[in-house]
């Protein structure tokens, strides 16, 4: 049932002293960085100060920014000789993120994405396809260590090739796969030019995740597969995966409290805010060595829930990320988050897996384009008429703004390289 019960359903009370414990370390190897020892001092703080966790809000936060000022080796804690792997985010703009590993770190990584891994029901036994980017993003490699860790054959096979990856599992039986759930949608449209079904397959467990995505999306790829799919959050900061994984209860995500510290702030003010709360997630990382972070600013938009789980763990679960900070767009004064228009689209029997957001403005005006593929047996060129209608008004009402809706055949939206980017915000340009 569990793969460390003792640390996976430890009391509060024991949990908590084990936080303030950790986080007094983490300063203390933080501070042997020349960023976090002008940081700390800068505010007075020191090894040992943590008496509990209100003290903890006298610590700044770590920004992206910080990272990418003190670009590369600027929160290193330790000589390059103990270092022994580098990750980076994609970081399209100005400096990557990059972040350092050692032997230590690796293998707590490690064993948080086999504890995740465990929980989500995946064993021993099962083959395990991995079907992520390999080499800098973490995704690839930080499952790919915590299924082997666990003891699961592991197919390495990383991402592209959907014939291929069909020829896999079917050959090799899989068991389990890990992949985006944008992809998870697009891989299922070759079931049927190989006339697959999933009955054919093998497939128990799906780890979706690295991505945002809705309820909704979540059972379309439970339908489409007929399996169980897992939400796996993380961020290159914290590692990548293994941060926060669900349950057999799928009801928000344990995050894994003696590895990570997290707080939910307002993001305007800054402040604390309590469980339940929706806000922006911080965290610190409690146990890396090479590169702790302290409070660091995520972006993402969740809540905490402290209500107790079914399955007896103790630490608390976040909510399923709702977007991030900077992705809410206003259109003419409303404000919208794309995941609003993805719920309703998949919950939606006639769309099919791909859509995409565009703003425009037309005479001072901003003008939401809204391309839905529909599933071919849905799809009659020129006698869409009912069907759009029907979408349209069900976006109109959740969204409180008249979009453009435009429908296409299946297949017909361009495909992502890695992570779906399905809002092009064109104000700017036009
Ligand atoms: P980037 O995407 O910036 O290159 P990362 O690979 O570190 O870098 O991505 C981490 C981000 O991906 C998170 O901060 C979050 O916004 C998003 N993300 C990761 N997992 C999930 C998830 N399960 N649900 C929603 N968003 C997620
Ligand atoms: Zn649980």
């Amino acid at each position: 049932m569990y793969w460390e019960k003792d640390i996976e359903t430890l009391g509060r009370d024991s949990l908590n002293k084990l936080i303030i414990d950790r986080f007094n370390h983490a300063l203390e190897r933080a501070s042997k960085s020349l960023f976090y020892t002008k940081r700390l001092n800068e505010v007075a703080i020191k090894p040992g100060n943590i008496k509990n966790f209100k003290d903890i809000s006298n610590i700044p936060f770590t920004t992206k920014q910080d990272l990418r000022d003190n670009f590369p080796y600027g929160l290193l804690t330790m000589p390059l000789d103990n270092v022994i792997r580098m990750h980076s985010s994609s970081g399209t703009t100005g400096n990557p993120t990059v972040i350092f590993h050692n032997q230590n770190d690796i293998n707590q990584w490690s064993n948080l994405l086999a504890r995740s891994l465990y929980m989500a029901g995946v064993r021993k036994s099962d083959i395990f396809q991995n079907i992520m980017g390999y080499g800098l993003f973490t995704g690839g490699l930080g499952f790919h260590y915590g299924a082997e860790k666990l003891g699961s054959l592991v197919i390495p096979i990383a991402t592209g090739n959907s014939d291929r990856q069909l020829w896999f599992m079917k050959e090799f039986k899989t068991t389990v796969v890990h992949f985006l759930p944008s992809y998870a949608l697009r891989l299922h449209m070759h079931f049927n030019d190989q006339n697959i079904k999933p009955e054919d397959l093998h497939l128990k467990i799906a780890c979706i995740g690295a991505e945002p995505h809705t309820e909704e999306t979540r059972k379309k790829i439970e339908e489409l597969y007929k399996i169980m799919a897992y939400n796996s959050y993380g961020l290159s900061e914290m590692n990548g995966p293994g941060v926060a994984f669900e349950c057999e209860y799928q009801n928000g995500m344990h995050l894994w409290e003696d590895n990570y510290y997290m707080e939910i702030i307002n993001p305007d003010t800054g402040e604390v805010l309590p469980d339940g709360e929706e806000g922006e997630l911080v965290l610190t990382t409690l146990m890396r060595e090479a590169m702790p972070i302290l409070r660091y600013r995520t972006r993402d938009l969740t809540r905490i829930i402290s209500e107790p789980c079914k399955c007896g763990r103790t630490h608390r679960r976040i909510d399923r990320i709702k977007g991030r900070t900077d992705d809410m767009l206003i259109i003419n004064g409303v404000n919208i988050f794309p995941m609003q228009i993805e719920k309703k689209l998949m919950s939606i029997s006639e769309v099919g897996h791909n859509y995409l957001i565009e703003i425009r403005k037309d005479n001072f005006l901003d003008k939401i384009s809204i391309t839905v593929e529909i599933s071919n047996e849905h799809f009659k060129p020129n006698e869409n008429q009912s069907l759009h209608h029907k979408i349209t008004e069900l976006l109109k009402n959740e969204i409180g703004v008249n979009p453009i809706v435009n429908l296409v055949a299946s297949g017909s939206l361009p495909e992502f390289q890695g992570k779906a980017d399905r809002v092009k915000d064109l104000r700017l340009i036009n």
